[in-house]
């Protein structure tokens, strides 16, 4: 179990990575919005990483770090880039529901209560990731409607 949590660690700071990635990409097209949208994003991920590094330690094990290889660095268009984080959230999903049945497969009970708090966290990351998406999709490269949606992005706290 604790192999795969740190694993999940990992993923996170994985996850992490490759949503600063997403901003630095969005900073290089001038969609400041997007980009703060993802540093908050990339934030969100780090302090989940820290969520399962102090239940490792506050259940008995020991945190191992592992590498965090370089993240995708450009993307042909806005919806390529939200495409990708939606589907990075959707596979986080899978991962917490795998672990989930891990800890059930072990009588974890612990774990088991653990995860809850991820599972429902992604069912609401899923949404977010899918709304945006939807919105993306629907504006193309209509960009008076991009730079309104830029605007309220950058409202994200
Ligand atoms: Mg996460």
């Amino acid at each position: 179990m604790q192999e795969l949590l740190n694993k999940q660690l990992n993923q996170e700071l994985r996850n992490a990575y490759l949503y600063l990635s997403m901003s630095a990409y969005f900073d290089d097209l001038g969609l400041k919005g997007f980009a703060h949208y993802f540093k908050v994003q990339a934030k969100e991920e780090v302090g989940h990483a820290m969520k399962i590094y102090e239940f490792i330690y506050d259940a008995g094990g020991k945190v191992i770090l592992s590498e965090v290889p370089q993240p995708k660095t450009s993307w042909g268009s806005v919806s390529e880039a939200i495409e990708d984080f939606y589907v990075a959230e959707v596979e986080n999903t899978k991962r917490f529901y795998e672990l989930m049945d891990a800890a059930r497969g072990e009588n974890n009970k612990a774990v088991e209560s653990f995860l809850k708090w991820f599972i429902d966290e992604q069912v609401e990351e899923v949404s977010n990731a899918n709304e945006l998406l939807t919105k993306v999709k629907m504006i193309g490269e209509h960009k008076p409607t991009l730079l309104m949606l830029d605007a309220k992005l950058a409202e994200r706290k």
